[in-house]
């Protein structure tokens, strides 16, 4: 696992003032990568550093030149080339950048630096990744009993569910960059038992809260990744929303699974936070009930027992088209954590590979909805709304059971604990359209 070290110093400060704002996600003890565009401009790779992003196609050229860093295994001028990725070099590529951005930094590569640097408003994010491959998960305990209270009471929790970290094969080709609109999907339902079903636009059209992650180094076919490796192949994480159009999925998913209630479109966060500068909010992996089996020994090592899960705190936000006309802030409607997850990020990835499939530099994995014990803390409205049989009520007297066209879901992540520097993963946001 990640060692805490002097790039966590909760005490360092940058020569960038707006990432000294005890509120900002990207203080210099984060430096999430990210791709962008500045206005007709090229694609090109950066990191985020208070209110800017600043932009390695300058920085390579500049300031990281002559250093120790593998600067050249960035594709410059395209996405993140990390084919050639190994773990100890991407950390000296953050240690670098954290000695450029520092308060003492010298002056000339503070002057260097300064010129490459972009504000949020001056270009437009695209997917960190080239994403062949993305599989979603449903590691919520939570959120899996409530979904399977709901369709069966007396059973909630499928027998394999404590054994086996469940997932399914998602759509890597729908994968969109925070805000990109959403066009409301059409689809077969089939609300009145009675009658045949009718295509039309969905009409339970939801959001799931989810934690993403990025293999940075695959394993070849047939060669599994054992769990004490498995965050070596982990690059970072970032939020993910899993639309999903329920009506369409209840009609559909026996007996294979979600399929067209959630390709229509997926959500990313822009940014990609390190497994490095996630250090210091490692916890154990989930305390099991008395009575509950252990992992199988594939899922199971000492290290992941003791640091396997992730504290980081998730919350959504609802903004309504009528909401935004009157100026009513974005109205809180859950707040979770990742700690909750039954499996975590290692026990996942190891599980994926475990028959020999061959990961790929850039797949993304999501851990499914992360939902927590209390009804705050559920991480969609299929069950904060428990099948929109249970209204929520907005601030302006409009009421939700499922989202309607103009509605904004903003989600946000974060990381806080005592002794160290605040970080954030950025939002991930997306406005539904008309179908
Ligand atoms: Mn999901």
């Amino acid at each position: 696992m990640y060692e805490i070290n002097e790039t966590h110093d909760p005490n360092l400060k940058s020569w960038v003032e707006s990432a000294n704002d005890p509120n900002t996600d990207f203080p210099i003890q984060n430096l999430p990568f990210c791709v962008f565009a500045p206005l007709n401009e090229r694609i090109r790779a950066g990191v985020a550093i208070g209110d800017f992003i600043a932009d390695f196609e300058w920085l390579t050229e500049e300031v990281l030149e002559g250093s120790a860093v593998p600067y050249f295994e960035f594709n410059r001028g395209e996405r993140f080339d990390l084919s050639n990725f190994r773990i100890e070099r991407l950390m000296a590529l953050r240690y670098e950048l954290h000695k450029i951005f520092r308060e003492d930094a010298d002056l000339t590569v503070k002057e260097l630096a300064s010129h490459g640097m972009w504000k949020r408003d001056e270009i437009a994010f695209t997917s960190p990744y080239f994403i062949h491959d993305y599989t979603d998960f449903y590691c919520s305990i939570y959120h899996a009993t409530n979904v399977g209270s709901m369709f069966r009471p007396d059973n909630p929790l499928m027998p394999n569910y404590k054994y086996v970290p469940i997932g399914y094969h998602g759509r890597a080709s729908s994968i969109v960059v925070s805000g990109t609109d959403i066009k409301r999907p059409h689809g077969q339902n089939r609300s009145d038992q009675d009658a045949p079903p009718v295509f039309i636009p969905a009409k339970n059209l939801d959001y799931e809260m989810e934690l993403g992650f990025f293999v940075g180094k695959g394993n070849e076919m047939g060669e599994p990744i054992n769990i004490a490796d498995a965050e070596k192949h982990i690059f970072g994480v970032c939020l993910v929303n899993d639309w999903s159009a329920r009506d369409i999925q209840a009609w559909e998913y026996q007996p294979l699974g979600p399929f067209l209630a959630k390709n229509f479109a997926t959500t990313i966060s822009p940014y990609v936070v390190t497994m490095e500068a996630l250090a210091p909010f490692r916890t154990p992996a989930f305390e099991r009930e008395e009575g509950d089996p252990q992992p199988l020994d594939y899922l199971n090592d000492a290290a992941n027992q003791k640091y396997g899960g992730l504290d980081i705190n998730l919350e959504v936000y609802i903004q309504t088209e009528k909401m935004r006309n009157e100026n009513i802030e974005p109205h809180l409607l859950s707040r979770s954590n990742t700690k909750d997850l039954y499996w975590n990020i290692g026990q996942m990835l190891t599980h994926h590979a475990s028959n020999g499939c061959n990961l790929q530099t850039g797949d993304l994995i999501a851990s499914g909805t992360v939902s927590g014990k209390e009804k705050d803390e559920r991480g969609c409205l299929l069950e904060l709304t428990w099948r929109g049989t249970e209204p929520l009520e907005l601030p302006n007297g409009e009421q939700r059971r499922f989202l309607e066209d103009g509605d904004e879901v903003i989600m946000k992540g974060f990381c806080e604990r005592e002794g160290f520097r605040r970080i954030g993963l950025g939002e991930c946001r997306g406005r539904i359209l008309p179908a």
